[in-house]
């Protein structure tokens, strides 16, 4: 039998100790078990790993790479997994009570929407649980706002993800996905212009995304919420040839004030994380964990209290009808009469509103959860390696993997391949040799990603409809911080920082960018970091 205390022995081929049948087994259940979704994201790590790569060899590397992956990695890693007898497609996180179920018909089965309310915002995740709660700190008694939800409070993407609370992306990485949309729409610009405008991207996004951690940190204090918070990091890992682009990131963050983006060395990357590494890591040092669910579930509870917010669980939008002064709102449940609605949907847009095909794309992700972790792996911290995320919580793993955009109408959809799994599991042998591991949860969830990955905030139309999306992935290091602005716009309230500016963060620099305000070109920040003047630089269009 196949045990974990012989996998790490070498046979005289150099091979670890995994018989020939065993091995076979594998690969046959491998390759059966594989699902539509696995070839999407094969197609997306052939563009990405050797999308450089003439067609030919692109593949050809492609299916040496997999046939290594299906024959010797992965069959090593087998003896490692016990599955058990139901894995359950319920998120770890979600069999937690929750607390507001079927709300609030549960309590109240006679309650009845509102014919008429000063501003509806659609989707009960990070987002709309954040707006809900700045509203009720800073709304009038007469100004109601009402949450409709079409399924359950952090059902969706809130409720299915890892819980790292992220320092939002990273300067180097914001700039490297803004710039190449900028040589698209902002051709009339040089590249060192628009490397300079992308930089101011980037660097207006760090710091929203700074402020977001500290605001949830003080509300997470100031109401004494019951989270699971912890601050200790997010580890990720850089090979070899990964090196120069790190010490590029860390110095950028460094010149840019944007600090929060370090590299740490073997020893430490072991310290902090219980990773095996030959070379130095990225860390984001002020990320942290919680439990997320619990997190929306606290804010909308905490709204809820104030007499102007309301909650409607298992109330759909079908439709946003725009008035001239107003909109109806369409619902499962009957209309509301509103002055302003804001999206709080995520990767849902597209199926709510067709405008937003190609401009919010749903991307698929999942986890897997389990018990038995590698021994010498911190609690509550957060890794990353080249193919997988995860983390500890007690004596549960999180395995994750995947990003892969998907048509719009699987937004929202809970289908995750075991495959992937499997995959992200011989990952986590590479960097923690053999532990046992027994698999109990497995599922999937969809994020929304912008053509640039850079979200979009703000104004829908000159009247009163707004949207919060596009945050690729990194939703804890947006939402709040973005809530309480839109929040302070459509009540007016301009005492307090706006963190998310229409020039950078608008709608229309997706929607319709020549008709986008661009921001204004800081140009001494094109003097400081080239060291050049603008006036020779001609235009690539
Ligand atoms: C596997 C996975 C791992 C992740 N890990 C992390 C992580 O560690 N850290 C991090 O920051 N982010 C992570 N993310 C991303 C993060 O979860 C999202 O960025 C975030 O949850 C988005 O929040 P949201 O409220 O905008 O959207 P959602 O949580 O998707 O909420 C949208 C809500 O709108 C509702 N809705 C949609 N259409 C309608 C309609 N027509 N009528 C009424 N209601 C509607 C949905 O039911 C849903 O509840 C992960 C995501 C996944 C899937």
């Amino acid at each position: 039998m196949t045990t974990l205390a012989n996998l790490d022995q070498k046979t005289d081929t150099g091979r670890s100790g995994v018989p020939f049948f065993y091995r076979l087994r594998c690969f046959i259940s491998l390759v059966l078990g594989l699902r539509r979704h696995d070839f999407r994201s094969a197609a997306k790590f052939i563009a990405v790993e050797y999308g450089h790569l003439p067609f030919l060899s692109r593949h050809w590397q492609f299916l040496k790479w997999s046939l290594r992956q299906l024959w010797v990695v992965i069959p090593e890693a087998m003896p490692m997994l016990t599955v058990a007898p139901r894995v359950s497609h319920t998120p770890f996180w979600l069999d937690e009570p929750n607390p507001l179920e079927n709300h609030p018909w549960q309590l109240k089965p006679e309650s009845q929407l509102p014919n008429s309310v000063h501003t509806v915002v659609i989707g009960a995740g990070f987002t709309g649980a954040a707006a809900a709660y700045h509203w009720s700190k800073r709304a009038g008694s007469d100004q109601q706002l009402v949450v409709l939800e079409m399924n359950e409070a952090a059902s969706a993407a809130s409720g299915r993800n890892q819980g790292t609370i992220v320092m939002g992306r990273y300067f180097t990485m914001v700039r490297g996905t803004v710039e190449p949309y900028l040589a698209k729409v902002r051709s009339d610009l040089s590249s060192t212009q628009r490397r300079c405008l992308a930089e101011q991207f980037a660097d207006v996004y760090c710091k929203a995304a700074y402020r977001n951690a500290d605001l949830i940190e003080k509300a997470i204090g100031d109401e004494g919420f019951d989270v699971d918070y912890a601050r200790k990091g997010w580890v990720q890992e850089r090979r070899a040839d990964q090196q120069e682009d790190l010490a590029e990131s860390v110095s950028d963050a460094a010149r840019t004030g944007n600090d929060d983006w370090i590299s740490i060395d073997p020893e430490s990357v072991y310290r902090e994380s219980g990773m095996r590494v030959e070379t130095p890591a990225g860390f984001s040092a002020r990320a942290g964990t919680w439990h997320p669910a619990k997190w929306v579930w606290s804010l909308l509870t905490v709204a809820l209290k104030s007499e102007n917010v309301s909650l409607f669980t298992r109330t759909k939008v079908t439709s946003v009808e725009q008035q001239v002064d107003h909109y109806l709102i369409h619902t499962s449940r009957g209309l509301i009469r509103t002055q302003n609605v804001l999206y709080a949907v995520e990767s849902f847009l597209p199926k709510l509103d067709s405008r937003f095909h190609n401009v919010i794309e749903p991307h698929q992700e999942q986890l897997a959860t389990g018990t038995g972790t590698p021994e010498v792996m911190p609690c509550n911290n957060s890794i990353t390696g080249k193919f997988f995320f995860g983390g500890r919580r007690d004596e549960t793993l999180f395995i994750g993997s995947d990003s892969t955009r998907v048509p719009d109408h699987l937004a929202g959809c809970n289908k995750p391949c075991r495959f992937l799994t499997k995959f992200a599991l011989s990952e986590y042998k590479r960097v923690y040799g053999p532990f046992a591991w027994r698999l109990t949860h497995e599922w999937s969830g969809t994020v929304g990603y912008t053509p640039d990955e850079y979200p979009l905030i703000g104004r829908l139309d000159d009247q009163g409809k707004y949207m919060i999306g596009g945050m690729a992935g990194s939703g804890s290091g947006v939402a709040f911080n973005a809530a309480r602005c839109i929040v302070n716009r459509i009540l007016e309230q301009i005492s307090e920082p706006d963190d998310y500016p229409e020039s950078f963060f608008g709608p229309t620099r997706i929607l319709d960018p020549t008709a986008h305000h661009w921001p204004d070109q800081d140009e001494s920040r094109v003097l400081h970091t080239h060291g050049e003047p603008l006036s020779g630089e001609v235009p690539t269009s």
